[in-house]
């Protein structure tokens, strides 16, 4: 087979990925033999989950598109609007369902407080994030853009920040999860729902002040922890007031 060459153009911030976020987002690829596009885009440093929308000379194609001759490849995230091709969108607009990779527990917890579903084990390894992802159709979040190349994936996204409440605003944006409008209503530590408690059911796990100050208990339905409106509750709210202003900036 003679060999030919594929020009990718990437849009939005997918730049990003390329060797030292090459400026104008175009990289040139010399190829002896038929490939995917999916390779040829993730050889290019790109994990599959961050592509939305891939034209090879104008035409929309999946990821199991062959190239097999010189070819123009636009490559687009999700977000970015590209008139038409509506039907032809690779990833979810809206996924409300996550797993995260270790070292991300403050990122969990933002996510959790505002009632969002996160599955999250610090010690988990890669296998078993990625089948929990799958089997689940959770997006997988994390900040390992090999394991986000992970063929069985469908669903993930590589987090730009290092920066807690800046992850947790790019989750909100890319994913539309529906946030804001249940916070208070997962635990913190397991992600299991909240239920509300009385006092006397729960008053043995309490401390003698807030015995005396507190009358409503809220109790995890899956690891027994309980929630009331004290001093800790003041900082999730000036957290969630926080996560409000910044995803409205
Ligand atoms: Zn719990």
């Amino acid at each position: 087979m003679n060999p030919f060459t594929v020009c990718l153009h990437v849009h939005g911030d997918l730049d990003f990925f390329l060797p030292s976020r090459t400026p104008s987002g175009r990289v040139e690829r010399h190829l002896s033999e038929k490939t995917s596009v999916k390779d040829v885009i993730e050889s290019s440093g790109i994990p599959h989950p961050e592509v939305d929308l891939i034209l090879v000379d104008g035409n929309a194609v999946d990821f199991g598109y062959t190239v097999t001759a010189d070819a123009k490849i636009e490559i687009y995230p999700p977000g970015i609007q590209s008139s038409g091709f509506r039907k032809k969108r690779l990833q979810a607009p809206t996924i409300t369902e996550f797993v995260a990779d270790g070292h991300l527990g403050k990122l969990v917890r933002d996510l959790r407080l505002l009632g969002i579903d996160v599955a999250y084990d610090a010690a988990a390894e890669d296998r078993q994030l990625v089948e929990i992802a799958s089997r689940n159709n959770r997006a997988l979040l994390t900040r390992d853009r090999r394991l986000l190349m992970h063929a069985a994936l469908k669903h993930g996204y590589f987090l730009r920040s290092q920066n807690p409440l800046e992850q947790t605003i790019e989750v909100l944006r890319r994913f539309n999860p529906g946030s804001m409008s249940s916070p208070f209503s997962r635990c913190l530590r397991c992600n299991a729902l909240l239920e509300s408690a009385e006092k006397e059911k729960v008053i043995g796990q309490l401390e003698p002040l807030t015995k005396i100050y507190y009358e409503e208990f809220r109790r995890c339905t899956g690891c027994g922890q309980v929630y009331w409106s004290g001093s800790h509750f003041t900082k999730l709210q000036k957290r969630l007031e926080q996560i409000r202003v910044k995803l409205g900036s």
